[in-house]
């Protein structure tokens, strides 16, 4: 297809987002990016222009805000008349053990990481039936699959990002739209950085392949689905975690 293709990726101002959009921008998409902050999505965005000569809206967002996560899809089509791929990668943690786990911060997590994923999907359903095409790639985890304590709040959701992902999968394949989970293991970004040197250590003695991931070892896969190549998988949660769980 000659024409230029249009990528939406949440929380791309930096780790795996910004990984990601850096992949799609490079393999000829234009992009619409955000993040919670103006200042940092807008820098992310000259800098992904000024590498790949894309056009990229930037726009600071809260996904687990619905009208803003509609307002958001609405400009992205206003501006390019067009959504291809839709990469669902915002994401927090508030880890506490399950005893102490306060109520804020379950909503917050589930808010962040799932809500967000069913108000974006759904905004973009109607553009991408309309076109009998599209990509939707949802960031679960590892530990969707693996549990781990301290997170109750975080499994639960990157776990009820892998079953939407096969649920919206049945019923969009029909319309020519796949739906996949991409679930890294450790990967080093802000994220994981928070659990210092010592930790990070220790991790990587347990992942066969030796060290924590790269941001760009989880965008490769997610560039993978968003391409013409992977036309025919769909409903799949594809794992990046350099062995750790197999
Ligand atoms: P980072 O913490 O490095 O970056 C998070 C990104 O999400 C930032 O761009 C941030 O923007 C944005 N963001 C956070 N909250 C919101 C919100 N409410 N609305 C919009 N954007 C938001 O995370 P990672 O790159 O490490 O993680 C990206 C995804 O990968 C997440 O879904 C995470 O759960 C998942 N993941 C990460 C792993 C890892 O080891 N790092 C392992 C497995 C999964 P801003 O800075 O402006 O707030």
């Amino acid at each position: 297809m000659s024409e230029r293709r249009v990528s939406i990726v949440t929380g791309a101002s930096r780790g795996i987002g910004y990984a990601i959009a850096r992949r799609l921008a490079g393999q000829g998409h234009d992009l619409a990016i955000c993040g919670t902050r103006k200042q940092t999505i807008e820098d992310a965005a000259a800098r992904l222009s000024e590498e790949h000569g894309c056009d990229v809206l930037a726009r600071a967002v809260d996904v687990s805000d619905r009208q803003q996560v509609l307002d958001f899809v609405q400009e992205t089509l206003k501006r390019f008349g067009r959504i291809d791929v839709l990469v669902n990668n915002a994401g927090i943690t508030r880890d506490n053990l399950a005893m102490r786990m306060k109520e804020e911060d379950w909503n917050q997590v589930i808010a962040t990481n799932l809500s967000s994923v069913f108000y974006a999907s759904q905004a973009v359903l109607k553009p991408m039936m309309r076109a009998r095409h599209g990509r939707i790639i949802n960031i679960s985890s590892v530990v969707a699959s693996m549990g781990n304590p301290g997170q109750l709040n975080y499994c639960a959701s990157k776990g009820g990002i892998d079953a939407m992902t096969r649920s919206l999968a049945k019923e969009v394949g029909s319309r020519g739209i796949t739906v996949n989970a991409v679930a890294p293991g450790f990967i080093a970004t802000d994220m994981t950085a928070e659990l210092g040197e010592e930790a990070q250590t220790k991790l990587a003695e347990q992942i066969p392949l030796g060290r924590l991931g790269s941001a760009d070892d989880v965008a490769a896969a997610v560039a993978f689905l968003a391409s013409d190549s992977a036309g025919y998988i769909t409903g799949q949660v594809i794992h990046v975690n350099g062995g750790m769980y197999m």
